[in-house]
């Protein structure tokens, strides 16, 4: 699959469930209503079509949400895609969770294929864990991570730069992820879905996350890039990676390899533009899949340059209507 701009598409980002045990107040409204069940997909239905972006070239996939790891059943959808790596159709099966569930299903993923997570942890301190994400305890994502090292998986922290709200603990976190062997990447708020006044407030680039590390640490330039969008240092101090990850900065759509797939078989094209494609009706109508791989090239074809977040527009309000947890992190 090649866009119109000669890009490559061999990334899929798969959102299996918009539902999440967390209410972190940047991405989600507190009181969220989510979709009725009966406008998700079947997880044999997301089979199906990684099945058909698998045919067309996909290399990689990321199953993400909400919380990937609520949505019932969702192991039988790795164990598929365990065939598919085995069999070598498939590179790569990554996971973004926000750790919760980590206890209960790391070994699982890890005897599935999975080889590296990404664990959204915006603080590590409880009380701050807490009010970030409305629901969250701190000590079961902690414990989450240790059994995914213990199942060896490697890990990669994400964390969103909120001025005044995880701020204070970057060098904390720094510190952590250097001893404990996990990369860290710091990313910006984003403009999607309305959540209320906070992520403007708190809005911080990572620019500034930068300058405030480099008070207390040594960065240092490294050439070490994954299929994804973050710029990596390495921090002398620990030996620990870095990543920073700028949605606003146009290189980030230049390389951009990947579309991105709802649980309700929506196909978006970029996560900061409105433009999709139903999958779910051609999904249905048939048997076979030629319906659906022509969707899905017709979709490609009008994959859009990039979207065009701005910083300087942040406090007019949401840039994308839908969440986050819509689309998939
Ligand atoms: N529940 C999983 C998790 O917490 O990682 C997967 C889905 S979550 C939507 C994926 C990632 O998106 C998380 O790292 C989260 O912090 C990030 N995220 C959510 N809303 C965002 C926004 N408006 N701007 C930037 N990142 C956001």
């Amino acid at each position: 699959m090649i866009d119109p701009f000669g890009r490559r598409i061999t990334y899929l980002r798969v959102s299996v469930t918009d539902r999440c045990n967390f209410r972190c107040s940047y991405c989600m409204a507190e009181g969220m209503t989510f979709l009725p069940r009966e406008e998700l997909l079947t997880l044999e239905e997301l089979d199906r079509l990684c099945g058909v972006f698998i045919e067309l070239g996909v290399r990689k996939l990321r199953i993400t949400g909400g919380e990937p790891l609520v949505r019932r059943g969702v192991m039988t959808l790795f164990r598929s895609l365990h065939r598919q790596l085995e069999s070598g159709r498939l590179d790569e099966v990554t996971v973004t969770t926000n750790g919760a569930l980590l206890a209960r299903y790391a070994a699982e993923l890890a005897a599935c294929g999975v080889r590296r997570i990404n664990v959204s942890l915006d603080s590590l301190d409880p009380e701050r864990f807490r009010a970030l994400t409305r629901l969250g305890r701190l000590d079961e994502v902690l414990e989450g991570i240790a059994a995914a090292r213990r199942a060896g998986l490697k890990l990669r922290i994400n964390a969103v730069a909120l001025a005044g709200l995880n701020d204070h603990g970057f060098d904390a976190m720094v510190a952590w992820c250097g001893s404990e062997g996990h990369d860290l990447a710091f990313i910006e708020a984003m403009p999607l879905g309305e959540t209320g006044p906070e992520r403007v407030a708190h809005w911080m680039s990572v620019d500034e996350v930068r300058r405030r590390l480099e008070e207390r640490w040594t960065l240092q330039e490294i050439d070490y890039r994954t299929a994804g969008p973050a710029r990596y240092v390495r921090v002398a101090e620990t030996g620990g990676r870095i990543g920073f990850i700028t949605p606003y900065s146009h290189n980030f759509c230049e390389a951009c390899n990947r579309v991105r797939l709802t649980c309700t078989g929506t196909l978006y094209l970029c996560l900061g533009q409105e433009d999709a494609a139903d999958l779910r009706g051609p999904l249905r109508a048939g048997e076979g899949n030629a319906a659906v791989q022509a969707a899905v090239m017709a979709a490609i074809g009008r994959k859009p340059r990039g979207h065009d977040f701005d910083a300087a527009r942040l406090a007019a309000g949401p840039q994308v209507v839908r969440f986050m947890s819509l689309t998939g992190g």
